[in-house]
């Protein structure tokens, strides 16, 4: 077998299993791919309790950084799941963006959110550090029990659909096997070879041009900020360009460099220094010493699967939909497919849900990915306009920005990763409190720094309870499912004040019961059992919302 990509760091090296020489073992879960997606996928279930087995037809990440820019709310995923503080620990917090056009800047934002989160907006890590730091954590898991085995160097190459099953053929070093699986999860990246083999498709837009990627490494005085620039001013930048800085004195360098290029020419490493020499020296006037790290030529498109889900195969991440990297939506959003998935696959095999609640990941997420797509091709848009009209358009704004703040707000040089309100969803209970929009049903839970602590913390990752003010029992079981009590009050547990910003507003008690994913289900003013009781049947998948 021979890799596709180089490694970064071996880190689940191939070994060979007794299944090799048996009879095709069955598996509750096998996920296709150890990618950020996958590995994060496989910690939540087998955290759970949930057998997994993950295979990657490489032995471990590959190196250059790709996803740089992760979000809180991916950063609120992983703290749950165990590695967020050796991804904080390690990556460079930063809030403020500046945006140029030419020489002048136009535009500057602060994504600094209001105080009172355990994250900041986001973090630079390079993709490696993070997909090493989620198999360090899988590693931690495994020592307390959790069920979870990783095979490297395992490629799946063919898959056939049974009713009450899923068979892989994997090749290794020494051969083929086979196994089964009571569900698979594809997580085997954009160009999901499971996609092939079951002859599925995208829905969506290539676009047409051409990104140039520079990881350099120098020791520079240039702030921790996101600076770019359309039609940048140093000599063959292309028509935009992104500076960023990540760990280990790293900064990511983007030029566009359009449709009609040819490629081998402009990855020759002497064209790539004129270029960062040009963009480097146009602060000083001199160019400070530094080495090429890592280059890449990408190209992009907007699409996604038409459904998440098919029968027993189940597609997240990159398989599943794709968007330009302005925005930083990739990886983010493939971690809250994995975050949406895990508690539904971990009831259904349990037996504690029925398999229709697998439907709502597909109807949540593809919800969740036509947002992020229509953000990402109006970037795009105003990146790269396809016409006289919108370039004018786009040139105007512009110009406008720089004296007129209400332009401003029309710039759009790639906006950030936010997360889905899952707002109409087919989990959703009734949202019976006029309380903040910010905590409504369907929103990811809003943390709140409490007496002891943060509010995500002590929410963890089963079915809660959440009062304020309000009275409730410790634990109500509907039909083998537990939700748990956390109660808060205003006057012992909110040092701050953000804990009632967030979630009461004006109403003075507040009942609300929050999915595994930290998402609310339902919220009320008052506990009213029967209400709770359904609003759980509806939120595991046993009977219709309102
Ligand atoms: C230049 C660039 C910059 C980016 N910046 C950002 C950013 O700042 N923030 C962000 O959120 N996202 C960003 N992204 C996107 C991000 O890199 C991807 O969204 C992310 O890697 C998707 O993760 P994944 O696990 O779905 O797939 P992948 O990371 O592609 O992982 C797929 C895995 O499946 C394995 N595999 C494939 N085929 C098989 C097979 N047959 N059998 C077994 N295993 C298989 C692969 O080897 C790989 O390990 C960027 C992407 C690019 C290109």
């Amino acid at each position: 077998m021979t890799p596709r990509y180089p490694l970064a760091a071996t880190l689940y090296p191939y070994a060979r299993v007794p299944a090799q020489d048996a009879a095709p073992v069955r598996h509750p879960v096998v996920i296709v791919g150890g990618g950020p997606v996958g590995m994060a996928l496989a910690l939540d279930l087998g955290r759970k309790g949930t057998p997994v087995l993950v295979l990657d037809d490489h032995e471990g990440v590959g190196q250059g950084s790709r996803a740089i820019c992760f979000a809180q709310r991916t950063l609120d995923i992983a703290h749950r799941l165990g590695p967020g503080a050796r991804m904080v620990g390690k990556g460079v917090v930063w809030n403020v963006g500046k945006v140029f056009h030419g020489e002048e800047r136009v535009f500057e934002f602060d994504l600094q959110p209001e105080p009172g989160h355990r994250h900041p907006a986001f973090i630079n890590l390079q993709q490696p550090y993070f997909e090493r730091f989620l198999v360090e954590a899988i590693r931690d898991a495994r020592e307390e029990g959790a069920p979870i085995e990783i095979r490297g160097a395992n490629a799946v190459t063919g898959l056939t659909r049974h009713a009450d099953h899923v068979a892989l053929d994997i090749d290794t070093p020494d051969g083929p096997y086979a196994v089964e699986a009571d569900y698979v999860v594809a997580c085997d990246g954009a160009r999901s070879p499971v996609r092939g083999m079951m002859g599925l498709g995208f829905d969506g837009r290539v676009f047409e041009d051409n990104f140039l990627i520079a990881d350099v490494r120098m020791t520079a005085d240039f702030p921790t900020e996101r600076w770019f620039w359309f039609e940048p001013p140093f000599e063959g930048a292309g028509q935009s360009a992104l500076l960023h800085k990540q760990p280990d004195d790293i900064w990511r360098i983007d030029f566009q460099l359009g449709w009609d290029i040819d490629r081998a020419a402009e990855l020759d490493p002497a064209r790539i220094r004129r270029r960062v020499d040009a963009m480097l020296s146009s602060r000083t006037g001199t160019v400070p010493d530094y080495d090429l790290d890592w280059t890449s030529i990408y190209t992009f498109q907007c699409r996604r699967m038409h459904a998440f889900r098919h029968g027993r195969v189940l597609f997240a991440g990159d398989s599943a939909h794709q968007v330009s990297p302005f925005g930083a939506r990739g990886a983010n959003s493939g971690v809250q497919d994995a975050d949406n998935l895990g508690w539904k696959l971990d009831l259904v095999l349990k037996g504690q849900a029925p398999d229709a609640l697998l439907d709502s990941y597909s109807s949540e997420r593809v919800a969740a990915a036509d947002e992020n797509i229509l953000a990402s091709s109006r970037a795009t848009d105003f990146l790269t306009p396809k016409s006289d009209a919108s370039r004018l358009f786009r040139d105007a704004v512009l110009t406008l920005a720089r004296d007129h703040p209400f332009a401003r707000p029309l710039i759009n040089s790639g906006r950030l990763s936010v997360p889905r309100v899952y707002d109409g969803g087919a989990l959703n209970g009734p949202d019976a409190l006029d309380g903040p929009a910010i905590s409504c049903v369907g929103a990811p839970c809003p943390d709140a720094p409490l007496d002891a602590g943060f509010l995500l913390d002590r929410l963890g990752g089963g079915f809660v309870i959440l009062t304020v003010d309000a009275e409730a029992p410790a634990r109500v079981e509907e039909e083998g499912i537990v939700a748990t009590r956390l109660a808060l009050t205003t006057r012992d547990h909110d040092p701050t004040g953000a804990l009632r910003a967030r979630y009461l507003g004006g109403a003075a008690s507040g009942v609300w019961l929050i999915r595994p994913d930290q998402h609310v289900a339902a919220r009320w003013a008052h506990y009213d059992e029967a209400a709770l009781r359904r609003a759980l049947r509806i939120a595991t998948g046993r009977e219709a919302g309102p």
